[in-house]
């Protein structure tokens, strides 16, 4: 039996020029640990590209490798890995993922530890042990996963990173004319409104184009309903997270009322999150974060979607490479999969750190050829992380 021998974390911070989604507004400053809050949604963010990876080790020597979502405070994330979870698989069998995604989940519900940190901790392990799974049977992820429904994926360019409106507008185009037909921009940014914003973009970008707004859940039900409907004027293709996270009640109202579908989840870990939010019908696309989830999850949450004739297309965070692998297998092996999110800032930058032929060219993404999630960790990573030890 393929037995896991170890489990390692490691920690990568990789700098950047620009933060993503752009250069800080007024008022906005990096303290001494590297992030800041962003005005517009309230948020914080960090300087850098901050992930935390995970190494699983069989006693025969196969490797399978995760990323977890650890954007801020990445050692949280590490800790839970190195000193709670990792000790917790020695001698499990790597073929084994569900079973001991189950078991290592279990472990903590009694304290009420069913998303944040603990899940993130999850499911960069969740990926790992997939990983070398599909290695172990020497095939690509989505075959483990039940099968390739999509050839490609088609990709929407997310985030236009630029200071200003006309130079957001410029961006957009010069996408466009590399053969993307979708685009998303970012309230947070949107310094002269999301209703601005949409129109100049649809101005520049004619009628062929999708256009999406990440509302980054500023409005009261009331407002974003009234919002959306301005954007809806100029053909807005969907509306993401038009309400607080916490307003189940709210995203059901905007989802009645809106005329646009509106999209959201990329911050819920867990198939029990999504659950009320689809028996509601708060909303019309999912987007999980697949460094949220790890693949156990998005599948689980994936599948039910489709029970309830609901769209995925989901969200890219910040990582270098391993969980994006892992999300495009998996939405690959998904019919209700439209797309998926295309973080140009962080993917294109952070190709070096993989190995594999993934690549988002004309539109779409090329999944990566070969086992498991077809990527591993570049040499050119560790220049980056370092290895964490329990506390
Ligand atoms: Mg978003």
């Amino acid at each position: 039996m393929p037995a896991i021998a170890s489990v390692e974390a490691f920690i990568v911070v990789v700098p950047r020029d620009v933060p993503y989604l752009g250069p800080l507004r007024a008022g906005e400053t990096i303290n001494t640990r590297g992030y800041f809050i962003r005005r517009g949604n309230r948020s914080a963010y960090p300087a850098t590209d901050t992930s935390v990876l995970v190494k699983v080790t069989t006693a025969c020597g196969c490797v399978g490798w995760g990323e977890s979502y650890a954007i801020v405070a990445p050692g949280a994330v590490a800790e839970i890995v190195t000193d709670l979870l990792g000790p917790l698989c020695i001698g499990r069998d790597a073929r084994d993922p569900i079973p001991l995604h189950e078991d290592l989940y279990d472990t903590m519900r009694v304290r009420g530890f069913v998303s944040g940190y603990f899940v993130d901790a999850l499911a960069g392990l969740d990926i790992a042990v997939w990983d070398a799974a599909a290695r172990l049977a020497g095939l690509p992820l989505c075959r483990l996963l039940g099968g390739q429904r999509h050839a490609s994926l088609p990709a929407y360019v997310s985030g236009l990173p630029r200071e200003t409106l006309a130079a957001r507008v410029d961006l957009a185009r010069d996408w466009q004319a590399k053969g993307f037909d979708a685009v998303k921009f970012a309230a947070a940014v949107a310094e002269e409104g999301e209703e601005a914003e949409m129109a100049a973009l649809r101005r520049a970008l004619g009628p062929g184009m999708r256009i999406a707004c990440d509302m980054h859940w500023k409005h009261t039900a009331l407002a974003a309903t009234r919002l959306i409907d301005r954007m809806h004027a100029h053909d807005l293709w969907f509306a993401e997270a038009p309400v607080a996270p916490e307003d189940i009640e709210g995203q059901r109202e905007v989802a009645a009322k809106a005329r646009t579908s509106v999209a959201l989840g990329e911050e819920w870990r867990t198939a029990f999150e999504y659950r009320p939010r689809l028996i509601g019908r708060c909303m019309d696309i999912i987007q999980p974060e697949m460094a949220h989830t790890g693949v156990t999850e998005f599948m689980k949450i994936g599948r039910m979607a489709e029970a309830f004739h609901c769209r995925v297309i989901p969200h890219a965070s910040i990582g270098i490479g391993i969980f994006q692998a892992a999300s495009l297998q998996a939405s690959v092996a998904l019919q209700n999969c439209d797309g998926h999110e295309y973080q140009h800032s962080i993917f294109d930058r952070n190709l070096r750190f993989v190995t594999g032929d993934m690549a988002c060219a004309d539109g779409a993404y090329r999944l990566p050829s070969g086992p498991g999630l077809g990527v591993a960790p570049s040499e050119e990573v560790w220049r980056y992380a370092r290895q964490h030890h329990p506390a």
